[in-house]
């Protein structure tokens, strides 16, 4: 069961210290406190873990600072939906950017920084149309020992001040080591925060529990969070959901494909059809990864790239954000260069991307509309 708190319930008031009291005597009851410090208020959230079936509703709802009660009904007890009565938040901001399960936003970018050129010009051409995050790989988790792994530190502070001097405002950046983060903080310190920084939880992770616990304790960056490539969608929500046990809900669930031949002739077999059923299970916004999805630039008969087909299947399907390979150059790309788009592509892109969006509202719409005749 959780206990949501009214605004601001301070920690120090008696009505709080009332509760706790009243907590601490339930008995098979242990409880686990979520504070989120916003800038205008702080939620509380407490969760009963241990024999909750004897507690009602009725009877929690009555104490102290509590504003509603709401019982757990997925595993996933911090980010899921919950049956009864559960009108948590699905959506966050950060770095002045909102992230929710009813918005969209591309990160289209760069799978590995290359160089300060291909990153700036990456970057002009995001803010020439309009875009304010990106995707900048920097620690590259390589499938070949002896292959590029990734600039790391060093190319950090020229990303974030190319990023401030093209506003842009979220950079999405694997991280697939403690020490990454705190770089990636220290960079952003020295060059004066000009950018924020997503950490991404590549697949190869998703199930790497000490580096999810470690980026769930901090909160001064969201996290995405790749589903994991061979395993099962529940197993990849568990994960999601050790980021937001640790104290971090600030969580994106990206789809990307899954590793089996099954998916030939593309590089992962497209799972965009999960995007509503991880809307549904959850309250994280979903995002979906083309790019590692299909891995290469095979275009239909209709002139459309199998890329864009399946961005768009995953829009119409209501994601919240693209993630998305671009180079300017991709002969000379690094990593991944057969499916990079061009930059020359940005605008095709985002144009296809807009249309699939104003398909999905109009379904919604329609939704909604039978809904209330129903
Ligand atoms: C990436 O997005 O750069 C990446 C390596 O993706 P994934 O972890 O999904 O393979
Ligand atoms: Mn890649």
């Amino acid at each position: 069961m959780i206990l949501i708190l009214e605004p601001n319930a301070g920690q120090e008031s008696t009505e709080y210290k009332v509760l706790t009291g009243q907590l601490d005597r339930l008995p098979g009851i242990s409880y686990r406190v979520h504070r989120e410090v916003g800038a205008e208020v702080t939620l509380t959230e407490i969760y009963l873990i241990g024999n909750t079936a004897a507690l009602t509703l009725e009877q929690m709802q009555v104490l102290p600072c509590v504003e509603k009660a709401v019982r757990v009904s997925e595993a996933y007890r911090v980010l899921g939906r919950h049956k009864q009565g559960d009108d948590r938040p699905s959506s966050f901001e950060y770095n002045g950017v909102k992230f929710g399960q009813d918005s969209l936003n591309v990160f289209a970018g760069l799978c590995a920084v290359d160089s300060p050129e291909s990153v700036a010009e990456m970057m002009k051409a995001l803010r020439d149309n309009g875009q304010v995050c990106t995707r900048m790989g920097a620690y590259k988790p390589r499938t070949n020992p002896y292959a590029f792994q990734g600039f790391g530190a060093k190319c950090l502070p020229y990303v974030f001040e190319l990023a401030g001097k093209y506003g842009i405002k979220v950079i999405s950046m694997e991280v697939t080591h403690e020490s990454h983060v705190d770089e990636i903080r220290a960079a952003l310190q020295a060059t004066g925060k000009p950018t924020g920084v997503m950490l991404q939880i590549g697949t190869r992770n998703t199930q790497n529990f000490e580096l999810l616990k470690l980026v769930g304790k901090q909160q001064e960056f969201p996290v995405l969070i790749k589903r994991g490539f061979g395993i099962t969608l529940d197993e990849s929500l568990n994960a999601a959901e050790y980021l937001a046990s640790e104290g971090n809900r600030k969580v994106i669930f990206c789809l990307r494909g899954m590793k089996t031949n099954m998916g030939d002739p593309h590089r992962n077999f497209v799972d965009f059809s999960h995007v509503p059923a991880v809307k549904r299970l959850t309250r994280m916004p979903v995002g979906i990864d083309p790019s590692h999805s299909v891995g290469s630039r095979s275009a239909a008969p209709d002139g459309i790239l199998d890329l864009f087909h399946v961005a768009a299947q995953g829009v119409v399907a209501g994601a919240n954000m693209v993630l998305v390979d671009f180079h300017p150059n991709p002969e000379k790309a690094l990593v991944d260069g057969p499916q990079a788009l061009l930059i020359s592509e940005l605008p095709h892109f985002l144009e296809d991307i807009a249309l699939a969006r104003q398909a999905y509202l109009q379904r919604a719409a329609l939704a909604a509309r039978h809904r209330a005749t129903q």
